[in-house]
């Protein structure tokens, strides 16, 4: 915070307050907010029938609890005392409705977001948060060998059908919520959103899979995410597909390997587009080559053209190259990658070939 020349932080619901203090504030026009200042103790407004769920945290947290005819704003103006009028940082996730409210309240402070002061820490793992992370991606890691085993059956069941059994495993190993779960046959491939849907997915045709959650842990601990994609053919895959396909995994190889600590993240992503572009794929590559991932699917660091950050120790993030010819097919290949003092570390390690299923 100093070094942000930010006074106090402020933060209400998003992953910023459960990462700092284990509780999650309930997303609701209720206002829960947690008022750190650079000096002094910190303070959570919290309505008041909810101080039980506040994980036991005495020493680090002085409660202000609020009635229903209370004014919340009132109590972080409190909270805040003499930095009121200072540089105020505020979670990236706050509701508008709060922050307008607070602006009108303490028209004499100065704001800007908080992911300047969090999202660095946030970006640094440490070990604990790199063995939930593994945990995670051991999880969705059972889920793809699954699918490339055969054992989910694919051919002649729509997208949707399929993505429930994909949800019903995810949340089977080791994660008590899944945040999202592409099904993309055929032509909805070339679509790296798709929209899961009632198409039927047919014999002799690429799927993409792209999956992921978010972790049980006791409560009182955020839980950290997963995030993963790969590639199933329904049968025997043209040579065009095949040759595009191992283009892709050079890429994905390639992204991995440039992944070393105080190399900028930008760097990291031309090394995987650079494979690309060689093998003539570089204008169907649509995004960025990854995200940093933690108790949020997308945070810091990216990983994109214009980010000259060098990595550190402990980011983790995706390695997640595609290439997508619209109305055709497309592919994409996922990982999370952790940087260590030793180099770049998979997190996910289901087989990245390209999977063949007949059934
Ligand atoms: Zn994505
Ligand atoms: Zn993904
Ligand atoms: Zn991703």
């Amino acid at each position: 915070m100093r070094a942000e020349g930010v006074d106090a932080v402020l933060l209400s619901v998003g992953p910023d307050l459960p990462w700092l203090t284990g509780f999650t504030a309930m997303a609701q026009e209720r206002l829960t907010m947690l008022v750190l200042p650079r000096e002094g103790a910190p303070t959570l407004v919290v309505p008041s029938f909810e101080t039980e769920r506040v994980v036991d945290r005495e020493k680090l947290l002085t409660l202000s609890p609020w009635g229903e005819t209370d004014d919340p704003v009132e109590l972080v103006a409190d909270a805040l005392g003499g930095a009121a009028t200072g540089r105020l940082a505020i979670g990236d996730h706050t509701w508008s409705r709060f922050l307008v409210a607070l602006q009108r309240r303490l028209a004499s402070g100065s704001w800007t977001d908080a992911g300047s002061v969090l999202g660095p820490l946030r970006a640094a793992k440490d070990d604990a948060e790199i063995d939930a992370l593994a945990r995670a991606g051991a999880g969705v890691d059972v889920v793809a060998t699954e699918l490339q085993n055969g054992d989910i059956p694919l051919i002649g069941r729509s997208e949707t059908e399929v993505a429930a059994d994909l949800r019903a495993r995810i949340l089977d190993n080791g994660h008590t919520r899944v945040n999202f779960c592409i099904v993309a046959s055929g032509p909805n491939s070339s679509s790296p959103h798709h929209d899961t849907g009632d198409r039927v997915i047919q014999a002799g045709e690429p799927v993409l899979f792209d999956f992921g959650g978010t972790t049980a842990e006791p409560v009182g601990q955020p839980g950290y995410c997963s995030d993963t994609t790969r590639m199933v053919f329904t049968g025997d895959p043209p040579e065009e597909f095949t040759e595009a396909y191992e283009a892709l995994a050079a890429a994905q190889e390639a992204g991995y390997q440039a992944a070393q600590v105080g190399t900028p993240a930008e760097e990291v992503d031309r090394a995987a587009r650079d494979v690309l572009t060689s093998a003539g794929l570089g204008a169907y590559f649509l995004h960025r080559l990854g995200h940093g991932i933690g108790v949020e699917g997308h945070e810091d660091p990216y990983l994109v053209g214009g980010n000259a950050e060098p990595l550190e120790a402990g980011n983790a993030f995706s390695i997640e190259p595609g290439f997508y010819i619209q109305g055709r097919w497309g592919a994409r290949i996922e990982d999370i990658v952790v940087a260590t003092a030793d180099g770049p570390r998979r997190l996910i390690n289901s087989s990245r070939r390209l999977a063949i299923v007949e059934a």
